[in-house]
């Protein structure tokens, strides 16, 4: 990887190289301490031509159309003359090695298209670790000139929240025929979303496609919208008879008029980065604090003594941290 550091290898990224892309998602991706110094000095050296795409947010459970639409949204996107990147975060991929998002591969017509970056979930660590190599994704794609970049998330446990707290737009996937309860669809989540999409509008599902459009516009109305001035919208598309992506699009570019307007995005960013921060310290923290050898030879007994009634969790934790930072 001494190829990483050369100025020549920056310069092949923001050329649109995809194989400097790849190898440099792959650097920010290792789980290697010398891989991340060498990562970090990489995106600071691309980070001045970073910020310029529209960075969208899909969520969706598993089967309700998130690879399908996405890939016919994309291929909409590549027809209007832009690029389109695609990451994934898959939260099943961390735990069992398996993947809710599939490892079949997903997307393969927009996989193949020239202006089109298709990357799968980075495995192995936390999510905030996750996260963190999914940002930094990002920004190498928008170095490389990539006008819109997707990351994608399964809506389950907390990956939608982190998700939508590194996009611009979050955009939450529905089916047409079942309540929000049975999709597993937490109100939480429903308070993120800037569009609702129900999918699967065709044959014997338009009627209850448009009745379901209907049940949540109405239900919106009653949310506070999250963003200034923005009102969330609720659309149905298609994506096996390609109908309603132009609409997506629309919808996708009025928010963000609307977002410039305001300087709101500008504004959204700037707490993003800052709560990016955070994330990482937290996530580091507790990396360090797990890993320190004392912890490690002195929690089994504390855990024991909580288990069995003998001491309280905070008198635990307490005791521990402060064995902890003795040692820093
Ligand atoms: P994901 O798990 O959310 O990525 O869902 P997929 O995109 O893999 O789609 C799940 C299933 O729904 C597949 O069998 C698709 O063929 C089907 N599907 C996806 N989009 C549509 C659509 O617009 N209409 C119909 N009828 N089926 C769809």
């Amino acid at each position: 990887m001494a190829e990483i550091l050369t100025e020549n290898f920056s310069v092949n990224i923001l050329n649109g190289s995809r194989r400097a892309l790849a190898k440099a998602m792959s650097l920010v991706e290792s789980s290697r301490e010398s891989d991340f110094f060498k990562s970090q000095e990489l995106l600071l050296k691309i980070l001045p031509k970073t910020g310029n795409s529209l960075r969208i947010g899909i969520t969706g459970s598993p089967g309700v159309g998130k690879s399908t639409l996405i890939e016919e949204f994309g291929l909409h996107l590549i027809e209007q003359g832009k690029r389109v990147a695609v990451l994934a975060i898959d939260p099943s991929s961390r735990r069992s090695g398996g993947s809710i998002l599939g490892d079949k591969v997903r997307m393969p017509r927009l996989a193949r298209e020239h202006n089109a970056f298709i990357r799968p979930s980075p495995s192995g660590g936390a999510l905030g670790g996750v996260a963190r190599k999914t940002r930094e994704c990002m920004l190498l794609c928008e170095a490389a000139g990539f006008d819109v970049i997707i990351v994608e998330t399964v809506g389950v446990g907390q990956s939608e929240t982190e998700v939508s707290s590194m996009v611009d737009l979050f955009m939450v996937l529905l089916l047409p025929n079942a309540g929000d309860e049975i999709q597993g669809i937490k109100r939480g989540i429903m308070e993120l979303a800037d569009l609702v999409v129900i999918t699967k509008s065709d044959g014997e599902y338009v009627s209850k496609a448009e009745e379901a459009r209907r049940r949540f516009k109405s239900a919106l109305r009653l949310m506070l919208a999250k963003h200034n001035g923005w009102r969330p919208k609720v659309l149905t598309t298609s994506a096996v008879e390609a109908k309603g992506i132009n609409d997506l699009w629309t919808a996708c570019w009025e928010f963000y008029e609307s977002g410039e307007r305001q300087k709101f995005l500008k504004e959204q960013r700037r707490h993003q980065t800052m709560e990016w921060l955070h994330q990482i310290l937290e996530h580091e923290l507790l990396r360090t604090f797990y890993g320190d050898e004392r912890v490690v030879r002195i929690l089994p007994d504390f855990e024991k003594k909580v288990f069995e009634q003998k001491m309280l969790p905070a008198r635990a934790a307490h005791e521990l941290l402060k064995a902890f930072q003795n040692l820093q």
